[in-house]
């Protein structure tokens, strides 16, 4: 194409999408799942926007915020279309491309290990999914703000731009082409659509239509028929008509014939309502945990460990569903320390507003995930002045009350099991960087003190010997620490923890753990 600017992919975009099309993955599935979760998000923005300034919408099919699902058996080419907010010529090459998203060499990492491709959507790169099936992506988009571009990548290292002279103009939004690849023809089949989108994007708050055929019955003239067989009876009463009608076989016999035809019409795949706007007492369990699923966007096997949904009335009116995860997320230390990321959702009477609400919940309760959706909030207003709003903090200690009585409750319910033994110590192998911050508070369980084995000056029973060891080996020690530089280690000393191995490097007890020194290095960079 004339017009074309082509680019190169930021290094680690390309590695991943590499790792991605080499993939042996077999639950190709997901990438449906987030690419209709992109497109809802886009609804989401242009929605968001359409609060202050309703001409952002247009008019006719462009006010209509759905999502369109397209196949082209012919040129195995499936498409997925939204009327969200759309991307700018500047956007797609930022996002599809050459800004790499804090998650992603993180899930290269993740990747590389356990070869699990079904957390992509948790690191912020789920666009790339799609490579699983495709060999050949176009994204047609248009935002309001700019012309129409196309944006094209054969996953080689590199991706062009253009400006869409071709294509039919999309009004606003973005249109996903897929150019599947031969071993991915499934995803040419309704039925196959149809299933996954009711698998996992049940929870999508806007329609999700397929262009679906269906088969209809219609008359056509007898004549038309190609059939060689003989047309003996071309007349017949009404009666014999209608009898006939019924008899297949006699069919061909009439001047007019039913004929069954293929036609095309737009099909509503999903059930729209909310599922928190439910009574509690009708939804399941197993509609909770999907919900949770969708909403952290983790959609391991793994069960929440608690929930509550409840309905607040009075002055203030929200409903609201918080959830315990069932695990850490890969990035609640990050979040926590270097963003503003609430794991919350604010609706304002069923629009979403924003995740990055970090007035709906202290800081210690930010692990929790959930949604509020007020109908006392104002809609018309921006966010930072809904952040100022005063039925926030009724909200919040709502909130707060609640998320302490599903976690209380959930500690009556399954109390860690606590190994009494006074002769043993209860160890705790500890893998998470939050758990260092952890240790420097907690110092002790019960009548059980915490020691770290990576510091110096472990007790473990008694040993007697140490005063013996420590005269017999005083050279030793004195000659290794003098050969060591000072600024190497602070002290060599005799110690009894060691089995079979001959010494041991530790850090000294007020200083910060080798582990500490990786994280807070990490965190500097
Ligand atoms: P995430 O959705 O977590 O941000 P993705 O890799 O799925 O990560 O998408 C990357 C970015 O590309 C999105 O943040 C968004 O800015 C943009 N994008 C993707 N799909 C669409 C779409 N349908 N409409 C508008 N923007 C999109
Ligand atoms: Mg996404």
């Amino acid at each position: 194409r004339s017009n074309a600017e082509k680019f190169e992919f930021q290094a680690e975009v390309s590695r991943l999408m590499d790792i991605i099309i080499n993939s042996l993955y077999s639950n190709k599935d997901i990438f449906l799942r987030e690419l209709i979760s992109n497109a809802s998000d886009a609804l989401d923005k242009i929605r968001f926007l359409a609060l202050t300034d309703k001409d952002v919408l247009g008019e006719g099919d462009n006010a209509k915020l759905e999502i369109q699902i397209k196949l082209d058996k012919a040129k195995k080419i499936l498409s997925i279309r939204d009327r969200g907010i759309g991307m700018t010529k500047e956007d797609l090459i930022k996002n599809l491309g050459t800004i790499a998203k804090s998650g992603t060499s993180a899930f290269v990492e993740k990747m590389q290990s356990s070869g699990d491709l079904n957390l992509i959507g948790q690191f912020g790169v789920g666009f790339y999914s799609a490579y699983l099936v495709a060999d050949y992506i176009e994204v047609i988009s248009k935002h309001n703000d700019d012309i129409q571009h196309v944006w094209e990548s054969k996953a080689d290292g590199k991706f062009a731009v253009s400006e869409d002279t071709w294509n039919e103009p999309l009004g606003r939004g973005t249109e996903i082409r897929l150019h599947l690849r031969d071993e991915a023809g499934e995803y040419l089949e309704e039925s196959k659509l149809k299933d996954l989108v009711k698998r996992y994007s049940e929870f999508i708050n806007f329609p999700i239509n397929l262009w679906a055929s269906k088969e209809v019955e219609t008359e056509v003239p007898a004549e038309e028929d190609e059939s060689t067989e003989e047309e003996t009876e071309t007349t017949s009463t009404e009666e014999e008509k209608e009898e006939d009608a019924e008899d297949e076989d006699s069919e061909k016999k009439q001047k007019t014939k039913k004929v069954k035809e293929t036609v095309y019409e737009w099909e509503l795949l999903n059930d729209v309502k909310a599922i928190w706007l439910r009574s509690p007492k009708e939804v399941t369990e197993e509609e909770y945990t999907k919900f949770y699923h969708s909403l952290s966007k983790d959609f391991s096997d793994e069960k929440p460990m608690a929930w509550s949904h409840f309905n607040a009335e009075g002055d203030v009116e929200f409903k609201a569903v918080l959830y315990v995860p069932p695990k850490a997320a890969h990035d609640q230390y990050e979040s926590y320390y270097n963003t503003n990321k609430a794991n919350l959702k604010l609706y304002v009477r069923r629009v979403f507003i924003s995740d990055e609400f970090d007035e709906l919940l202290p800081k210690y309760l930010s692990f929790l995930k959930g949604l509020v959706d007020s109908d006392t909030l104002p809609l018309n207003v921006s966010r930072e002045m809904l952040q100022q709003h005063s039925s926030l903090k009724t909200i919040k200690k709502k909130l707060i009350r609640k998320a302490l009585d599903m976690i209380r409750k959930l500690a009556e319910e399954d109390p860690d099991e606590v190994h009494d033994d006074d002769k043993k110590a209860p160890v705790i192998f500890f893998t998470d960087p939050v758990d260092e911050y952890l240790m420097q508070y907690l110092m002790d369980y019960e009548d059980k003190k915490f020691q770290n084995v990576s510091k110096e000056g472990l007790k473990v029973g008694k040993d007697s010997k140490v005063k013996e060891l420590k005269e017999a080996f005083k050279e030793l020690t004195k000659w290794w620490k003098e050969s060591l530089a000072s600024e190497n280690v602070d002290d060599v000393k005799i110690s009894n923890r060691l089995a079979d191995t001959p010494c041991v490097v530790v850090t000294s007890k007020f200083g910060w753990s080798a582990n500490m020194e990786r994280i807070m290095q990490s965190q500097t960079l």
